[in-house]
């Protein structure tokens, strides 16, 4: 759904922050009778009550551990052989004002990726891979209050920013995060108000799919895009009766942003007067995800810097 809206109208983001949207399906639930018990974490299956059926949204790691004994072995050693990605280091900023973009078109979407060239691109998005940070890391952030005000007191924003980093590293990476933002927004620095930080453990600590900090609830390579958890017509059901396990990310979700990319590309390609390259050099060299549009607020923009 996200991959079409990004494709028709803009990568959209809910008013209100993503509480919105949690609330709406709380609603959607409670309206048809349904109950909701939140700040139990489920151990074992024997604690749930008897159903027909159980919803687990959690990833193969947890399955095994609440209902590893009730799986036919063979199964259960699939989903062992599931594997997680590089984690993530988050910040969240409030700011004084909007973040100083040198190109003001950054203005106009609420998710900017930072990373550079191409080769400055892969290079840093291998380098969690190999247990290595990227001095230069790819910053994927988003500055919802320009288009929400909701989410900030009058005339102050918020944004947040992550890039990636080996499962369950404990780096600070806030400085070279910053440093990457100062790159395309100098004076970036000056409008911090205040910001937190999670490195991989908060992110585990504070959702447990996000198993060492992957916010993509599994590596996803060409095998487990397929294989999403098993290979299977119906992955997403186990072989224990009644028992329906939805990983967080089925397939495609962790690449929807990434398809949107080549969606994007393909439309941009339509006429030179609708593609904008939003870096340093303007159209100097092919970037990843060069989807902003002109006169479309909420696109994803990639930055081509010179540098
Ligand atoms: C910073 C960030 C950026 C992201 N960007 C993107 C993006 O650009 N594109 C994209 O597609 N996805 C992105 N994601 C991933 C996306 O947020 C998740 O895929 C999505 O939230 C999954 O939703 P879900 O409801 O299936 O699972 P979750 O949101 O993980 O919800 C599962 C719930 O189950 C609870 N839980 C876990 N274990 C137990 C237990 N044992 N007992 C009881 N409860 C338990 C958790 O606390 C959680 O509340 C991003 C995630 C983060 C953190």
């Amino acid at each position: 759904m996200l991959g079409a809206l990004g494709h028709v109208v803009g990568w959209p983001i809910p008013q209100g922050g993503a509480q919105a949207i949690a609330d709406a399906l709380a609603a959607c639930l409670r309206s048809y009778g349904g109950t909701i018990v939140t700040g139990r974490p489920v151990t074992h299956i024997d604690e749930l009550p008897t159903a027909h059926n159980y919803l687990f949204d959690l990833t193969p790691r947890q399955l095994l551990q609440i209902a590893g004994d009730r799986l036919p072995t063979g199964y259960r050693h699939r989903l062992e052989r599931f594997r997680h990605g590089p984690g993530v280091f988050k910040l969240d900023y409030a700011l004084a004002e909007p973040i100083p973009w040198a190109d003001s078109a950054c203005l106009r979407t609420a998710t900017v990726h930072l990373g550079g060239s191409l080769q400055q691109i892969a290079d840093a998005e291998r380098a969690p891979h190999l247990n290595n940070h990227a001095a230069r890391p790819y910053v994927l952030l988003a500055q919802p209050t320009l288009f929400d005000p909701t989410r900030a007191p009058a005339g102050m924003h918020v944004a947040w920013a992550y890039c990636h980093v080996p499962q369950y590293s404990t780096v600070d990476m806030t400085d070279a995060i910053e440093d990457q933002i100062e790159r395309f927004a100098p004076g970036f620095r000056e409008r911090i108000l205040a910001r937190s930080a999670m490195n991989c453990a908060a992110m585990e600590s504070w959702n447990a799919n996000l198993v060492g900090g992957d916010i993509s609830a599994g590596l996803p390579d060409w095998r487990q895009l397929i294989a999403r958890p098993v290979l299977s017509l119906r992955p997403q059901r186990t072989p224990r009766r009644g028992s329906i396990f939805v990983p967080p990310q089925p397939h495609p979700a962790p690449v929807c942003m990434a398809c949107a990319a080549p969606m994007q590309r393909r439309r941009c390609c339509v006429g030179p007067s609708l593609r904008v390259d939003a870096g340093a050099g303007v159209g100097a060299k092919p970037c990843l995800t060069p989807y902003l549009f002109p006169g479309r607020a909420r696109r994803a923009c990639s930055i081509t810097p010179t540098t």
